[in-house]
């Protein structure tokens, strides 16, 4: 019998494990380093630790209910998750959050937010330090999907980074996928998931399914209930070499010529 999670969902297509599944080994604990990042100069700077301007309730679309205060923002819990006004696809984000101190809850149920990327794809915000869960739903992992490399969390309390590098999937004029997501996350400075392609947006005790959508979204922040704190969210979009809008177009053009 698993600890955790659950044993009766469909296997992930490719993997021995299912979805949720508590006999998914657990990723090695690591020690993180103790730097945060500043905005560079053109980063678009989405929240700087005074207002909720450029966040909407993703309810009713109206202002974002969250909390402001002492340069961050807190989930208020039942007043739904948040998202950018701005939408936007390829990019490097940074954003820096904190777990409750004292810890309360165990499991799925301690610090649980989330970050979604285009507002579907989600990397998971818990605190997992001395704190365990089934392993695609810890801290960092690509929910549902992808376990992080290793967890580096920090103790709750303690401000956490998320370095992020996305690359939004592509679909074609009639709505075939053409090339997943791909994504690169650094927990703490630490890297949990290079250039991993996506099986889909994000469900809860469901196989992820591509559904075609716009190539922009806007970034949305989960209310799960648990008074989870953000700061210093920027990103910069992605674009390709030599200032072209596609990313890595070259890669393609060998792989389909052999
Ligand atoms: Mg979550």
């Amino acid at each position: 019998m698993a600890k955790f999670g659950y044993e009766d969902m469909p296997f992930l297509p490719g993997s021995k494990w299912r979805v949720h599944d508590g006999n998914r080994p657990q990723p090695p604990v690591v020690t993180p380093g103790k730097t945060f990042g500043e905005p560079p100069s053109d980063a678009v700077v989405l929240f700087d630790g005074t207002d909720l301007s450029k966040w909407r309730s993703v309810r009713d679309g109206g202002p974002a209910g969250w909390k402001v205060e002492n340069g961050y923002m807190e989930v208020v819990p039942g007043t739904g998750d948040i998202q950018t006004v701005e939408e936007f696809g390829d990019c490097q984000l940074h954003l820096e959050w904190m777990a409750e101190f004292p810890p309360k809850g165990e499991g799925q149920g301690r610090s649980n937010s989330g970050v979604f990327l285009m507002g579907r794809y989600e990397i998971q915000v818990l605190d997992c330090y001395q704190n365990t869960t089934y392993p695609d739903g810890i801290t960092a992992a690509v929910y549902g999907q992808y376990p992080p490399l290793v967890n580096a969390c920090k103790p709750p309390g303690e401000w956490q980074t998320y370095d992020i590098i996305w690359i939004a999937p592509r679909f074609s004029d009639d709505g075939k996928l053409i090339r997943p997501a791909y994504l690169t996350v650094f927990h703490n400075g630490v890297v949990v998931h290079y250039h991993t392609p996506l099986l889909g947006p994000t469900g809860h005790r469901i196989l992820p399914k591509y559904q075609p959508h716009p190539p922009v979204g806007p970034l949305r922040l989960q209310d799960h209930g648990d008074r989870v704190r953000y700061r210093n969210i920027w990103y910069r979009p992605l674009r390709g070499y030599d200032g072209e809008p596609e990313w890595h177009p070259a890669i393609y053009e060998m792989a389909s010529s052999e």
